[in-house]
């Protein structure tokens, strides 16, 4: 089997995207240069003006139109995923599925969210109407990664689109067949605004044009050293920046948890997608009382996992090539410090053998870094506290799951995990809530996709304030009365000066 990276076209003007299963051209596609990114962020301008002048109400009824043309081509883009990005068909429709979801959530949700209301005025404008407002940035630049081509770059756009902005994608190098079907599908769902969301395709530099053609923000999805370099070139021009990047999430085991049922999400969060998840399981801190059954249900499990491209397969081959080098380098590290493979540990082409790693210190960086591949390190602690501080000891803190019997214990030890999302007693169900905020702490980024804080990431608060009827004396007048100061510290002092 050949593995090729996307490769750029003799002209240096196309490259092409490949099945990572077989090394098969997918599809060639331009290098948008700074000119082409330039152009579409014009076009865009225009767009997001009569895109936001449709009000809720008609961008919800397009957005209800790009979900239904979506459902109904459901297998048609799940086996564009299959072929560019290597998961399996039933996995791409579980990911569509979650994106429709959020479509349908951001729609139905905007007015209410980002609708003119007013606020109390309290007492120093209590002649006034206090009118708080929610109004888009104009152009959203998305940049995406090719771990969840569909679902990761959604959370952005559907949110974007629903707050009144228009959209620039950039999809990723990896996968950008899938984004530029994407954009095909916006274009003949939505016929009368098919500028609101488009796609320009190409590596890394594209993403930087994208980055300095002065839209209203930049919503990235990648891996932290690439969001570094993406806040350097925003900072050029004060864009504002969304970032979603790496996790290392980690699962604790706790005395009294159903040990069946974490085994079982343990392995799905670990090894579904070829570990490619940027929340799947990493990492598990089981107590002393359960630590020998756990690992005894998870290796039961993973032995029985089969990575291949066919249907049956659990999981595919790795989607980048070079990230099989990552996984190999932890493997390796986690050998030499004393970590042992009970399951798997080996790479064999673009495929990575599930593997289950035991003894591994924490210094190892297979317990620190991402390693973004189908494997998992289990390790023994005395109790949930410990448990908890290990899984606090990376500087990534994405998501991350409580197993635990007593559900008091389960959110006490949730609320206490550094991560912006977790979920108890199962694993990343918080990302199919659409009601519920996505995003991390640290180095897994900052700001929030997905429920209200997601539609209020991608507008600028108004305030107004509208003076219903003067009041007899103005202090903010310098033609105030000389006594208005003192008559304003008495009720001050009535209102205030009882507190101590
Ligand atoms: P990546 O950082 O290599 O690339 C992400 C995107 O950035 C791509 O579109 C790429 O072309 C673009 N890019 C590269 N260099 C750029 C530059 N200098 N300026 C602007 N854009 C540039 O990430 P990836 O390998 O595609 O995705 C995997 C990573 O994404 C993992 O770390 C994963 O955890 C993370 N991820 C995070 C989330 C989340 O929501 N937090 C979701 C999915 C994936």
């Amino acid at each position: 089997m050949t593995l090729v990276e996307p490769s750029v076209g003799s002209a240096a003007e196309t490259f092409r995207s490949t099945n990572p299963a077989s090394g098969t051209l997918v599809a060639e596609f331009p290098v948008a240069d700074e000119a082409a990114v330039t152009a579409a962020v014009a076009r865009a301008r225009v767009a997001a003006a009569a895109w936001a002048a449709l009000g809720f109400d008609g961008r919800k009824e397009r957005l209800a139109a790009y979900r239904g043309y979506l459902a109904r081509r459901m297998h048609e883009l799940a086996d564009l995923v299959h072929r560019e990005n290597g998961k399996p068909h039933a996995d791409a429709v579980l990911e569509i599925t979650l994106a429709v979801d959020h479509l349908a959530w951001a729609g139905a949700h905007a007015r209410k969210t980002l609708g003119p209301r007013s606020v109390h005025p309290g007492l120093l404008a209590a002649n006034h109407q206090a009118v708080l407002e929610y109004q888009p940035l104009g152009v959203v630049g998305v940049i995406g990664p090719w771990n969840y081509p569909v679902f990761t770059p959604m959370g952005s756009i559907a949110y974007a689109l629903a707050a009144g902005n228009a959209v620039v994608f950039k999809p990723s190098e990896f996968t950008p067949a899938i984004g530029a079907w994407l954009a095909e599908a916006w274009s003949a769902a939505v016929p009368d605004a098919p500028d609101a969301l488009q796609v320009v395709t190409g590596l890394g530099p594209t993403g930087t044009a994208l980055c300095r053609a002065g839209v209203g923000k930049i919503a990235f999805t990648g891996s932290a050293a690439t969001g570094r370099k993406v806040m350097a070139t925003c900072a050029e021009t004060l864009t504002p920046v969304l970032m979603e990047c790496g996790g290392k999430d980690a699962m604790i085991v706790d005395d009294d948890a159903d040990v069946a049922a974490a085994a079982d999400a343990a392995v799905w969060g670990a090894m579904s997608n070829a570990g490619q998840t940027c929340i799947g399981i990493e990492r598990v801190y089981a107590t002393a009382a359960v630590y020998d059954s756990f690992v005894a249900a998870v290796t039961d499990q993973v032995a029985a996992l089969r990575p291949g491209s066919d249907d049956g397969a659990s999981y595919g081959p790795m989607t980048m090539p070079s990230q099989t080098e990552v996984v190999q380098r932890h493997l390796d590290d986690a050998a030499a410090t004393g970590g042992r493979a009970v399951v798997g540990g080996s790479v064999d082409g673009g495929y990575v053998a599930p593997t289950v790693l035991l003894d591994v210190p924490e210094t190892s960086s297979a317990v620190q870094e991402e390693t973004f591949g189908p494997t998992i390190t289990i390790t023994r602690v005395a109790d949930a506290e410990q448990a908890l501080e290990l899984a606090n000891g990376t500087s990534l803190g994405l998501g991350g799951s409580v197993f635990a019997g007593s559900a008091k214990r389960g959110m006490d030890l949730a609320r206490r995990m550094r991560s912006g999302m977790t979920s108890v007693n199962s694993v990343i169900t918080f990302a199919s809530v659409p009601a519920l905020p996505f995003g991390g702490v640290g180095e897994s980024g900052f700001g929030r996709i997905h429920g209200e804080d997601g539609l209020r990431e991608f507008t600028r608060a108004k305030a107004i304030t509208r003076q219903r009827f003067p009041l007899p004396v103005a202090l903010m007048s310098f033609g105030r009365p000389a006594k208005a100061a003192d008559a304003l510290a008495r009720v001050m002092g009535l209102v205030h000066g009882r507190h101590r």
